[in-house]
Order: C-alpha cells, then structure tokens, then sequence
C-alpha cells in the first residue's frame, strides 16, 4: 500500500464554511486521506470559499493565482474550489485558472471526495454546480476542531432577498433540517464531549420543519443531556415571534446574548435593502427582548455606504447605533457584488465616503463596546474554558454566556470547565480577571 494522500484544506469566510470544512475534512479522512496543515506536501489543495464581499473573492483569486506555478510543476497535483465563490464564479473560474481541477458548488461539497477522485483520473477539470439538487441535510463524518464547542445548521439556503446579498443566489432556497436529524447530531456531540452547541442558518429564527417551530427546536435541544451552552445565528428581526422571546428566557442554556443584524438606522435604506422592517419596529422588537431577558448582551451588522445612502440617513445609523448600545457590531462597507438588485441602484456611494463613514462608525462603536465593558468591573462572570490565550499562552481564556471574551490565570485542568472570573480590567474586546 502507497503513503496515503494528503488534503490541505483553506477556509474563507462564515461559520457555515467552518462546518462545511469540518465536513469535508471528515468525509476525506473517511477515505482514507490525511489531512495537512502544510500545503508544500498536499496531493490536493482545496479552496472552501465566500462570495459575499468582493474583498473575500479577491482573497481567493489572489491564491488561486499563486498556486498557478506549483500546479504547472506538479501535474498530478489537484487544486479545487468549493463553497459560493465556485459556485458563482464557476465558467471565470474554469476560463482564468484552467489549473483549477475541481469546481465544486455549494449543493454538492458532500460529493467532493468523488469529484476528486474524477479529475485525478486525469479526464480534464471536473465542475458540479448544479443547484436544482436538494441541500444536503444529513449528519455526515466530521473532523471537529474544537471538542467542547461545535456548530450545528438547522437549516440551509436564504429566500429573503436582502437586495445586496449574493446568498439566496449562491446557497438556494430555504430548506429546514428535520428535528430528529438536529437532535441526533446534538446528542451525538453530547457523547463526544461537547457543551456548547451554535445552532446555524443564514435566518436561523425562521426554522420551521411540519409543526416544530425555532422556539420549539430550542426547548428540545435543551433537552439533551450535557448540552451547557446554545447559541443561536444569524437571527433576522422580521422573524422574532413571542414565542421565541419566552423560549429564550425560559431556558437556561440558551446564552443570553443574540446577534441581531439590522444593517442600517434609516428606513428609507431598510427598505432599499428589503429588510422587512423598520428602526423603529427594530426598536420595538429590542424593547421587548431586553424587557424579558435583562442580562441579555446584543450585537449586530450595519452596512455603510448602500447607494443612496445620503448623510442624514447615515446620521441615522449612528444615532440607531448610539440609541441601541450594542455590546459589539460588525460594520462593513458595501460592496458592490454583480447580480443582486442593489448592484443596478443608484447613486453609489463614491468610496472615499464610505471609507470615512465605517471609520466613524468603529471608533463609535470601540467606544459603546469600552462602555459597556467597564460596566463590568469587579462583576464575577461564569467563563466556559476554552483553551490558552492565543496572545498570551500562559493565561487562559473562554466565553461568557453572553459571548464576552475573558483572559484569566489558570492551569489547564480547567480547560473544558465552567468556572467564575472576577473581572479586573476591560477593553473594547477583552475583559481580564482572575477565576474565583
Ligand atoms: N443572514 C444574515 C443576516 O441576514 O443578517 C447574515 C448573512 S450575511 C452573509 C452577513 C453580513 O454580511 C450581513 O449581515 C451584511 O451586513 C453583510 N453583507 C452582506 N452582503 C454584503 C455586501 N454586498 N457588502 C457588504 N456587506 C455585506
Ligand atoms: Fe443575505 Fe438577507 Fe439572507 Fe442574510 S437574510 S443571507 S443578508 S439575503
């Protein structure tokens, strides 16, 4: 028997791709492959990749590039592209990187090691991006990164058409996993060890399989013995019945901290986006969530520079944000991606004032962040143990239920463990204690 092939696997963009990978990476290893975090020795280097900002695909043309040379020296050497960006950019992809063997879309990467297996039989490049095929929903092989932690898609695609998103496009119609298929993988992370689950979907609060509901789903993963922690995104405001606010603060092991994205502080660029709501109905929704569950840290997604934004609209956003107090926020700048209905609006913003608004717009929010840090000094906060501090390995680190990161002294015994942190410091992004 030969030394067994080696896969070298590079991930881009969301959590969704970290569990495709983790996917991907254990049906290989069900093969027979060896997984390698060296790519100078890998007999297939594989590309899981992102669509949603151009910045993302740029990162991906740029290596695909690169890899061109080695590909020219080692011709059994196989490059493959999975994920939206083959999905999308399939024939450019075919046309500019004929050294690119295997262009896999986003409803066949259960199928990758065949497709592999196809271009190394030397036939020419291999494509399937063929999306009238079902999601794949089913539990498959996995290779998990992390023991205590795990992401769990309760269902897959997006139908809402949010006019600058490529998603609907790249990943298809909504589709929902049947609960026991949920529960089944729950429980069997359970037995692996695992105590946090991440519960994902592109609009995870619009779940629905026959008559089980996101709230439901909710209770019976609760249900699952050794499960400390669920966590739950990306939630959209438009789905948030009461129902699911009374779930969330009915049961404990839901993380008191929930990502809600609403994009932008005026309605008049809401509803450019087609978001379904308002600021004031976002406002609204808030007022309930937090009335309900008091501890609950909120984070979010604003969008600067959608065309058409004028000052006064972007003044809305800063004051939504300022109004809100999100304990952190993603902020991106728009970009333009081909094929969704916002690329064909206009005015766009130039990008000189784009640039200038998502500055304004960090520095706002490193400031609310730092705030409502310092709140929490001398609080004493249940930390789960993840591992040592990547910056500092000497010290430990961990989350709180309401997605803070902690950085503490401590042995290793703890890791895994739920312990209580005294915080003594904080930054925008960090609180620093010492573990009670
Ligand atoms: N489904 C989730 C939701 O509705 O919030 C999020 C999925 S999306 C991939 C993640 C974030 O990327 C969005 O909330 C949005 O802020 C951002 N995003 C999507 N399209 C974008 C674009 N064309 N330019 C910049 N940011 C974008
Ligand atoms: Fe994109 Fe909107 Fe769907 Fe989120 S809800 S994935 S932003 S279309």
């Amino acid at each position: 028997m030969g030394a067994p092939r080696r896969v070298h696997l590079r991930t881009y963009g969301c959590q969704m791709n970290e569990y495709d990978s983790e996917v991907i990476a254990g049906l290989f290893e069900k093969d027979g492959w060896v997984l390698t975090d060296d790519e100078a020795v890998a007999d297939v280097i594989l590309l899981n990749t992102c669509s949603v900002r151009r910045h993302a695909e740029d990162r991906v043309w740029g290596a695909l590039f690169d890899l061109r040379e080695r590909a020219m020296r080692e011709p059994g050497l196989i490059i493959g592209i999975c994920g939206c960006m083959a999905q999308a950019k399939a024939q450019e992809i075919a046309r500019r990187c004929p050294h690119v063997k295997v262009i896999c879309g986003t409803r066949a990467f259960n199928r990758l090691p065949e497709l592999v297996a196809r271009a190394s039989e030397g036939k020419g490049g291999v494509i399937d991006i063929d999306m009238t095929r079902e999601p794949y929903l089913a539990d498959l092989p996995k290779k998990r990164r992390c023991r205590l932690k795990a992401f769990v898609p309760i269902m897959r695609g997006c139908e809402n058409y949010c006019t600058y998103c490529v998603v609907p496009y790249v990943r298809g119609r909504e589709a929902s996993r049947a609960p026991e298929e949920v529960l089944s993988e729950v429980e069997s992370l359970a037995r692996d060890g695992c105590r946090e689950v991440m519960l994902l979907g592109q609009n995870v609060n619009s779940y629905r399989d026959g008559g089980v509901s996101f709230a439901e789903l909710l209770r019976n993963v609760a249900g699952v013995a050794g499960i400390e922690r669920i966590r739950f995104m990306t939630s959209h405001p438009k789905d948030f019945p009461d129902e699911l606010i009374r779930a969330m603060a009915e049961i404990p092991q839901v993380c008191r901290h929930l990502h809600l994205p609403l994009q932008s502080g005026s309605d008049k660029i809401l509803e450019r986006m087609n978001r379904s709501y308002t600021f004031e109905s976002y406002r609204g929704l808030v007022g309930q969530i937090r009335g309900a569950i008091p501890q609950i840290a909120l984070s979010t997604d604003i969008l600067v520079g959608f065309p058409g934004e004028t000052d006064d609209d972007f003044k809305q956003t800063a004051h939504a944000l300022d109004e809100i107090g999100f304990d952190s926020a993603f902020i991106f700048k728009y970009s333009d991606r081909e094929g969704t209905r916002a690329y064909e609006l206009k005015p766009k913003v130039e990008e000189e004032i784009i640039v200038r608004r998502h500055a304004e717009l960090l520095s706002m929010q490193e400031k609310i962040s730092m705030e409502k840090n310092r709140k929490l000094l001398g609080a004493s906060l249940e930390v789960l143990v993840e591992g040592y501090s990547p910056r500092n390995p000497e010290r430990l680190f961990g989350r709180t239920g309401t997605n803070k990161r902690v950085v503490f002294g401590g042995g290793g015994d703890l890791i895994g463990k739920l312990v209580y942190v005294i915080i003594r410091e904080a930054t925008p992004l960090t609180l620093i204690g010492e573990e009670i």
